[in-house]
C-alpha cells in the first residue's frame, strides 16, 4: 500500500464510528492462538454488571479469555472501537417452525438475536428430534430450541372437540410430551385461548406439565385469559407449576383490557407472591402497546370446536349466530373499547388490500356502515372466508413500561421469520430488542442499558436452560451482538414494518460472523439446542 492511501485510511478510520473487520496475513510464521479477537470492546457481560473495557478472544465457537490481547495472535480481528460488545440477544418466544424455508433469519439476526426458542402458545412441531434434526441437513444462521406444545399434541390425539381427553387418550399425550423432552425439547407450552388448548381443564395440563417436569423443562403458557380475566389465568398458570412441580414462563406478559389499564402492580404482584412462597415465575414481553394474533379469537371458543367446516355450520343457523353475535358484543363491552377500531389486520389473504386497515375501516369499505352490529358481521364474514392475521392496539403504555422495569421480566418477540414486504405483519419481528434499547433505554432511561442486555441475555439462558450461553464469560459459547449504543433505534412501524433497524454492525453466532459491518453473511453457523432430556440427563 503507497503511504498516501495508508494516510487517507487512517483518515477514514478515525473518522468512522464504523467497525473494522480484517484478516491477518497469511504470512505469519507462528499459528494464531485465536480464531478471532474482538478488540477495545466495551464489554456489557449479560449479568447486569456495569461495562467494562476488553478484548475478547474466541476459538472454536467459544470465548477463550477476556482481557488484553494483540490482534497478532487472532486470525481474523474485529475493532469495535469503543462500542458495545454485548452476549447473543435470546428470543424465549418465537413461532419459527418455518425457520428451514427462511435459514437467513434476517429479521432476528439485524435485531442482534442468536438464539431462538420456537414452539410457544401450544403451537409446535411433534416431531422434535426430526425438527432440530434438520439443522444439520438445512444449516441456519442462528442457534435454535424449541417447546413441545400442548396444543398440538392435543390436536393429534383428541381432534379439535371441546371436551376431555379420556384416561387413554391422556397417557397417549403424556407420552408425545415425554418423547418431546426426550429428543430435546426445553419445556411445556401452551396456548389456551386456541383451539384446541382452550378446551382443556387445568388438571389436563398439570398432567402434562409433570411429564415435562420430569426432564427439567419449563412451562411457557399463553394464557387461558389476558383480559377482564387475567388475574385468574395468573392464578391458573402458578397453580399448573405449584401441581406439576416446575419453573413457571408467563408469555408475553400484559394486560389487554382497556378498563384493566394500571392494573400491572395488581398482576405483577401475584407473580412476585408466587416467587415469595419459592415458585420459579418468570414473564417475558414484547416492547409494544399492540398484540398480534389470528382473528378468530375474538369469537367464542365453543363456536370454533371441530374446525372452520363445523363452524361455519353452526354460524349458519340463525339462532346460533345471534348467540355468537351477542357473546362478541358483550366480550367487546367488557374489554372497554367500543368498537374494533383498535383491530387491525395483518394479512388476509382473500383480499390483500384490507391489509393494514382496521375492522371498522374495512366495514365502512364493504358495507357502507361502520356500527358494532355490521363490524362483527364483517369479523364473521372473514372468518368464514378462512381468518385473518391481526394487530390488536390493546394495551396501555403505563402497563408496558411497569412489566419491563421488573426484575423477572424479558424481551421476547412473539414474531415468526419474517419475509420481506409480505403482509402488513406486527413491526415486534424486526425491531423489538432495539426498540427497548433505543427507545426505552437511551431516549425514555427507563431501565439501564446493562440491564435491558440481562433481560435479552442471561436471564433467558437461565430461565430456559442454555448453560454455556448468555453471558460473555471465558467457556461460553461465542455469540456476539455489537452496536452502538447511541445511534441504535428501531424503524419498523406498524404501517411499515419491513425496516431493518439501525446501530447494529455485528452479530456472531457460535465464533462465525453472520453480520459483518451491517453485511449480512452467508454463513450459516446456527446448532440446536437442547433440554436436559435429552439423551435421559
Ligand atoms: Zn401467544
Amino acid at each position: 500500500m503507497k503511504l498516501g492511501c495508508r494516510l487517507l485510511l487512517l483518515v477514514w478510520l478515525l473518522a468512522t464510528p464504523t467497525v473494522i473487520f480484517r484478516s491477518a496475513s497469511h504470512s505469519q510464521a507462528v499459528s494464531p492462538s485465536f480464531d478471532l479477537v474482538v478488540i477495545n470492546a466495551r464489554v456489557i457481560d449479560g449479568s447486569g454488571n456495569p461495562w467494562f473495557r476488553a478484548d475478547v478472544g474466541v476459538r472454536d465457537g467459544r470465548i477463550v479469555r477476556i482481557g488484553r490481547i494483540a490482534p497478532s495472535e487472532a486470525r481474523q480481528t474485529i475493532d469495535a472501537r469503543g462500542q458495545i460488545l454485548a452476549p447473543g440477544f435470546i428470543d424465549v418466544h418465537t413461532h419459527v417452525e418455518s425457520i428451514y424455508s427462511l435459514p437467513a433469519a434476517e429479521n432476528f439476526v439485524r435485531m442482534g438475536v442468536t438464539t431462538l426458542v420456537t414452539g410457544n402458545c401450544g403451537s409446535s412441531t411433534t416431531n422434535v428430534g426430526e425438527f432440530l434434526g434438520r439443522t444439520t441437513k438445512v444449516p441456519i444462521a442462528v442457534n435454535l430450541a424449541t417447546l413441545i406444545a400442548h396444543g398440538s399434541v392435543r390436536r393429534q390425539v383428541v381432534g379439535l372437540d371441546d371436551r376431555a381427553p379420556t384416561l387413554d387418550e391422556l397417557k397417549r399425550m403424556e407420552d408425545m410430551v415425554e418423547q418431546g423432552m426426550k429428543d430435546g425439547a426445553v419445556g411445556l407450552s401452551t396456548g389456551l385461548i386456541y383451539v384446541p388448548g382452550t378446551y382443556a381443564k387445568t388438571d389436563e395440563i398439570v398432567a402434562l406439565a409433570k411429564v415435562a417436569a420430569r426432564y427439567g423443562g419449563v412451562y411457557a403458557t399463553h394464557m387461558r385469559n389476558e383480559g377482564d380475566k387475567v388475574a385468574d389465568a395468573i392464578r391458573e398458570s402458578i397453580a399448573i407449576g405449584e401441581q406439576a412441580g416446575l419453573p413457571v414462563e408467563i408469555s408475553h406478559f400484559k394486560i389487554s383490557n382497556k378498563k384493566l389499564w394500571g392494573q400491572s402492580p395488581m398482576t405483577l404482584g401475584l407473580v412476585r407472591d408466587a416467587r415469595a412462597r419459592g415458585l420459579q415465575v418468570t414473564v417475558d414481553q414484547y416492547a409494544y402497546t399492540a398484540s398480534s394474533t389470528s382473528l378468530d379469537s375474538r369469537l367464542p371458543s365453543w363456536l370454533r370446536a371441530g374446525g372452520l367446516t363445523e363452524a361455519k355450520k353452526r354460524l349458519a343457523d340463525q339462532p346460533t349466530r345471534q348467540r355468537v353475535i351477542t357473546e362478541m358484543k358483550d366480550n367487546l363491552k367488557r374489554s372497554g373499547f367500543k368498537d374494533y377500531d383498535f383491530a387491525v389486520v395483518a394479512s388476509y389473504d382473500p383480499d390483500r388490500s384490507f391489509n393494514g386497515k382496521s375492522i371498522a375501516e374495512i366495514t365502512k369499505l364493504v358495507r357502507h356502515k361502520s356500527d358494532v352490529a355490521n363490524q362483527i358481521e364483517q369479523i364473521l364474514a372473514m372468518y368464514e372466508a378462512g381468518g385473518a392475521g391481526m394487530i390488536y392496539h390493546g394495551m396501555g403504555e403505563d402497563d408496558v413500561k411497569r412489566i419491563m422495569q421488573e426484575p423477572f421480566t424479558m424481551i421476547a418477540s412473539d414474531s415468526g421469520v419474517r419475509q420481506q414486504d409480505e403482509s402488513v405483519p406486527h413491526p415486534r419481528g424486526y425491531g423489538n430488542n432495539v426498540r427497548v434499547l433505543g427507545h426505552y433505554v437511551r431516549e425514555l432511561k427507563l431501565i439501564t442499558l446493562e440491564d435491558a442486555i440481562r433481560k435479552m441475555t442471561s436471564l433467558p439462558a437461565q430461565t430456559f436452560g442454555f448453560p454455556d450461553r448468555g453471558l460473555i464469560k471465558e467457556g461460553f459459547a461465542a455469540d456476539f451482538v455489537i452496536f452502538d449504543e447511541k445511534t441504535i433505534a428501531d424503524r419498523a412501524t406498524y404501517d411499515h414494518p419491513h425496516q431493518f433497524p439501525l446501530g447494529i454492525s455485528f452479530v456472531l453466532v457460535n465464533g462465525r460472523t453472520v453480520l459483518a459491518n451491517d453485511q449480512l453473511t452467508s454463513d450459516r453457523p446456527g446448532m440446536a439446542l437442547r433440554g436436559p432430556g435429552f439423551l435421559g440427563a
